[in-house]
């Protein structure tokens, strides 16, 4: 059994999608995708410690909430419930992860949090258990479990791991506003034409280690309705590139927008000069993990 007095630490990493492809949308509102997810190393940080009962949330992030509302609770309530615990858990959370911003941070909490009760109650449970378990906390929660470079499939929840996505520097550019997964896949019209991202070709370039590759297929069906609402993304992603970024695009459901470069000067200076024009509110540099 984990030492009480001492709390137990768990990292939640955030992701971008290099490749979001929407098949179809499904009769139960959600929708079919093709997405290859890859984690960044901008990480929250969860402490976990043992209580007399109930779970208690507290964060330094005064916007989000404590209660069933967050996903944290969500998953340490479901994880409770599924094996049976009767001892209660405080959990702290250090917000990093911009929020809203189509880096999975609610989720990333969920798997951290899934993945650390695990350890601090000594659960017999598998990897694989735990994805099942998460994946009703949320589409993206098995992927967070997993990590790294995947290929994320179904509503998001069938994995493929692919090999480590080839080396480079990562600009991230959380502008000012938060976006709605929600009003996102709403608005996007699945019965349209539209141009979908070349997906087996990017796992394809992901396996060859070919950078150039990844950044040439480059996709995600979500600008069209994201950036339409917000065109600063827009103009975030023609500042990296005239910066010097061999690939930009947004992630997720957005605002967050990434930049691909060669190095961490090119990424840093990238940075320096977008900081000055103001278009965005966060910024990091930083890499694939
Ligand atoms: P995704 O990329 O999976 O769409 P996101 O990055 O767009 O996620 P999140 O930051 O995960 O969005 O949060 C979306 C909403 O979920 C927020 O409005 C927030 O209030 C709520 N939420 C609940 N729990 C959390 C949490 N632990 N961290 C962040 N948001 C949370």
């Amino acid at each position: 059994m984990q030492d009480t007095e001492k709390p137990l630490a768990q990292r939640a990493y955030a992701k971008i999608n290099l490749g979001l492809d929407v098949v179809r949308r499904l009769e139960n509102g959600y929708h079919e995708v093709r997405m290859v997810m890859q984690t960044v190393g901008i990480s929250d940080l969860l402490t976990f410690a043992e209580a007399e009962s109930g779970i208690r949330i507290t964060t330094d992030c005064g916007e989000l909430p404590v209660d069933e509302n967050n996903l944290i609770y969500k998953a340490a309530r479901l994880l409770a419930e599924t094996c049976g615990i009767t001892k209660g858990v405080s959990i702290h959370l250090e917000k990093h992860i911009p929020i809203a911003a189509g880096m999975a941070g609610g989720s990333s909490d969920a798997a951290a949090t899934l993945l650390g009760l695990r350890e601090l109650f000594s659960l017999e449970l598998t990897d694989e258990q735990l994805r099942e378990l998460g994946v009703k906390v949320g589409a993206d929660v098995p992927y967070c479990i997993m990590g790294g470079t995947a290929l994320a499939e179904g509503i998001g929840e069938v994995l493929t791991p692919l090999a480590p996505a080839p080396r480079c520097s990562i600009l991230v550019a959380k502008p000012g506003i938060q976006v709605s997964t929600r009003y996102v896949y709403e608005h996007l019209d699945a019965s349209e034409a539209w141009e979908h991202p070349d997906i087996d070709g990017m796992c394809a370039a992901i396996a060859a280690g070919d950078l150039a590759g990844v950044t040439d297929r480059l996709g995600n069906v979500l600008e069209r309705v994201t950036i339409p609402a917000y065109p600063v993304i827009a103009r975030i992603k023609e500042e990296m590139l005239d910066m010097g970024a061999t690939g930009s695009l947004m992630s997720g459901s957005g605002p967050t927008v990434f930049g691909i470069y060669e190095s961490r000067e090119q990424a840093q200076t990238a940075c320096d000069q977008l900081a000055q024009k103001g278009l965005a509110e966060q910024l990091f540099v930083t890499e694939f993990i």
